[in-house]
């Protein structure tokens, strides 16, 4: 089966999550010949030889000053010369912003199929059937495409884990695609996040803080033990609505969907809304004063106790264990 796979990068790195995406595909294709890469950007080009081992051949790459922005006409004009070069039957992506923006307008452009945010694929004969986690995690969907001829497919980061096995040369191959004369959006300016940790989406490790944190301020204290972790700082809706945390760390239904190996709630009830995006964690440590709080009930290992003075331990007991 002949699989492309689209890699997610900014600012000429590729998205770390995007090797997990790469596996799957390599997965799904006969051999290294049937599995190609697509990146698009500006000045991406040395993206590819991050992929040699991967298990593809040949790393599709648009490299021109108009792609620098992600730019979804102009990025599905990219992605469709790159199916079609390929001769693609599947396109594999992370469940991530862009990809999640581009794939269903390139499925409904190419009148193909989509599975999105996956946790499982495999092929079915002809067609693909998927796992996706549904109503907060509560029930797995199992999907299938039915003779599409093309599937695109967005898999869920941190659940398949990246494997370099040593095959695939990823040889570049340039693709020349004209920038979409009449896409309707222009990208005026990029402003970085002030958060330098990795984004929440793809982050393997999280600590959030609820609003029991009382304040930005104390936030630091979330922000102390990430440090050590090397992990990313969260929050629930409650704390962002206070103003305590910014917006894009907000994790829930209205927030963003997470999947880290570990998730320490601090100070969070564990609301059906919060609970949605975080409640595929596959280690979820929560510290709460109420014992009936309901996080308790998802949560791996329960620690009923006061945040600001569990926090600390974590972070001075975390340290000591890490400089060993
Ligand atoms: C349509 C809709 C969408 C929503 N989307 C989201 C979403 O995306 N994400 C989200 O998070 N919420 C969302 N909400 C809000 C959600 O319903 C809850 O209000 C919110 O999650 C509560 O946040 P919290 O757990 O921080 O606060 P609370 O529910 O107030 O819980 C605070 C917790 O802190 C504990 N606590 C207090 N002091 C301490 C201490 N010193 N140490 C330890 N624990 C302490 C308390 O026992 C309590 O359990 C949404 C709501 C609606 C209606």
């Amino acid at each position: 089966m002949k699989v492309l796979v689209f890699i997610e990068q900014r600012a000429g790195k590729s998205k770390s999550s995007a090797l997990e995406a790469l596996t799957v595909g390599a997965r799904l294709a006969g051999g290294p010949a049937d599995l190609a890469a697509v990146v698009i950007g500006k000045g991406v080009e040395g993206i590819a030889a991050q992929l040699k081992g991967y298990g593809a051949d040949t790393v599709y790459v648009v490299d021109h000053a108009a792609f620098e922005h992600y730019n979804p006409v102009s990025y599905a004009d990219a992605i469709e010369a790159a199916v079609k070069a390929h001769g693609a039957k599947v396109v594999v992506g992370l469940a991530a912003p862009m990809t999640r923006d581009v794939f269903p307008r390139l499925a409904a452009r190419l009148d193909g199929g989509i599975l999105t945010d996956v946790t499982a694929i495999e092929a079915a004969g002809a067609n693909l059937q998927g796992v996706k986690p549904m109503y907060a995690g509560k029930v797995l969907a199992k999907v299938e495409t039915q003779n599409a001829p093309v599937t695109f497919v967005s898999v869920r980061p941190n659940t398949f884990k990246a494997e370099n096995k040593g095959t695939g040369n990823a040889a570049v191959s340039k693709l020349e695609v004209a920038p979409a004369a009449d896409s309707r959006i222009k990208t005026l300016e990029v402003r970085k996040g002030a958060n330098e940790r990795p984004d929440l989406t793809e982050a393997p490790l999280i600590v959030s803080g609820g609003r029991a944190m009382g304040s930005a301020d104390n936030f630091k204290i979330l922000g102390e033990l990430a440090d050590v972790l090397h992990a990313t700082v969260g929050a629930s809706r409650a704390a962002v609505d206070s103003g305590y945390a910014s917006h894009d760390m907000q994790v829930g239904q209205t927030g963003k969907t997470v999947n880290p190996n570990l998730y320490i709630a601090c100070g969070i009830s564990g609301s059906i809304q919060h609970m949605a995006g975080m409640r595929t964690s596959k280690v979820i440590v929560a510290v709460n004063t109420d014992p009936e709080a309901p996080i308790f009930k998802v949560a791996t290992y329960g620690i009923v106790a006061d945040l600001f003075q569990a926090a600390p331990i974590f972070t001075t007991k975390f340290k000591a264990l890490l400089e060993k």
